[in-house]
């Protein structure tokens, strides 16, 4: 499919805010990748063109019954001037993934990578510069736009890309997170949508996130839902947990959605021959570690922040302070060869990055 431009002239185009101004996703770029299907036609006319409101019947399926889904990806300012993106096609695989979850129609994935690296051409100078830890934030979007009130797949969609220049996660230094173990809510049911990158799994997590915030913790950690002993994950992060002797992490058993990151931190750490398992892991494990003194580390894993440190976790009243609240040895280690990979710096040994 041939991708249709769309192109702002120049007096109309906007740059790049200081780094300061960034933050996370609140500033847009100056055009988007927009391409619609039916059922007749499929996916036709993809078009990079002014980023902008798009106009939708309040009766659109995506409104009443949610069927939506969302990828997050990176794109890196390399040191050479080079535009970076890691991973990009496992995003694509797993968007479809997801919309075959959510019967929704699969992407042509060639045909979204083209897009996908046509929108980042035209909107090139919003990629912030290589030595400061920002990026330019993609996020991939596709939404149910068939007007109806009948529950049911619907027969039209729209998919977007829209991007976004991000600051750095840790502008001043690592700093470890608190979190906030729950046994009231749960996010994921076995047989449900955990492992879908779909909208309500975030709108049904915001209450319990709100609440911890209100109680000075950071993020949620879920457990499963069932027995809500074992650990799922967190937010938008996996977790991993380092102990005396092992690295632990929770398997993808269908709750749990597939990060890119963890896939790649699994990959790594056995190109570095340390034992790891993918296994159930319960929350009292965790603190009776602890209580030993054989939990070392815990972090998070996700595209935002790479690597997250946890400094404490709280569950049921007791709290567990990890590593005296300061960023582990190992979660620095790969923090700085995920980035160094991710910003074109050092060898790429399993052709994860693709220079545009
Ligand atoms: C996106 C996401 C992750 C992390 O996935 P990455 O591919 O590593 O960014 C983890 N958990 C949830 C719930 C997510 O939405």
């Amino acid at each position: 499919m041939e991708i249709k431009t769309q192109i702002l002239p120049p007096d109309q185009r906007r740059s790049l805010p200081s780094d300061k101004a960034l933050g996370f996703g609140k500033i847009f770029t100056d055009h988007m990748l927009v391409m619609p299907y039916d059922a007749k036609q499929g996916w036709h006319e993809p078009e990079v063109r002014p980023y902008g409101p798009f106009s939708l019947d309040p009766a659109a399926m995506v409104l009443h019954y949610g069927q939506a889904i969302f990828e997050g990806l990176k794109a890196y300012r390399g040191q050479d001037d080079g535009i970076y993106l890691f991973r990009p096609l496992a995003n694509l695989e797993r968007m479809n993934r997801s919309a075959t979850r959510m019967c929704m129609p699969t992407l042509p994935v060639e045909t979204v990578f083209a897009g996908l690296k046509a929108l980042l051409q035209i909107d090139a100078d919003w990629v912030p510069p290589a030595d400061n830890g920002a990026s330019l934030y993609v996020r991939p979007t596709m939404v149910a736009t068939e007007a109806g009130l009948g529950v049911r797949p619907a027969m039209e969609y729209l998919f977007f890309i829209i991007l976004s220049p991000v600051g750095a996660y840790y502008p001043e230094g690592f700093n470890p997170v608190k979190i906030y173990v729950t046994d009231k809510y749960v996010r994921a049911v076995p047989g449900g949508v955990g492992e879908a990158k779909t909208a309500g799994n975030y709108a049904a997590s915001i209450m319990a996130a709100v609440e911890a915030q209100q109680e000075g913790f950071t993020q949620v950690l879920w457990l499963d839902a069932k027995e809500r002993r074992l650990v799922e994950e967190v937010g938008t992060m996996n977790i991993f947990f380092v102990f005396k002797d092992r690295i632990v992490t929770p398997p993808l058993s269908g709750t749990i959605l597939p990060g890119i990151t963890r896939d790649s931190v699994l990959r790594l750490l056995a190109d570095w021959n340390l034992p790891v398992e993918e296994r159930s892991i319960t929350i009292d494990e965790v603190f009776a570690a602890n209580e030993r003194g054989e939990l070392r580390e815990v972090f998070g894993t996700g595209t935002a922040a790479v690597i997250s440190p946890v400094g404490s976790l709280h569950y049921k009243g007791r709290d567990c302070l990890i590593n005296r609240g300061k960023i582990g040895e190992l979660a620095l280690r790969l923090f700085n060869e995920l980035t160094a990979i991710q910003y074109g710096r050092q060898a790429d040994p399993h052709g994860w990055v693709v220079r545009l």
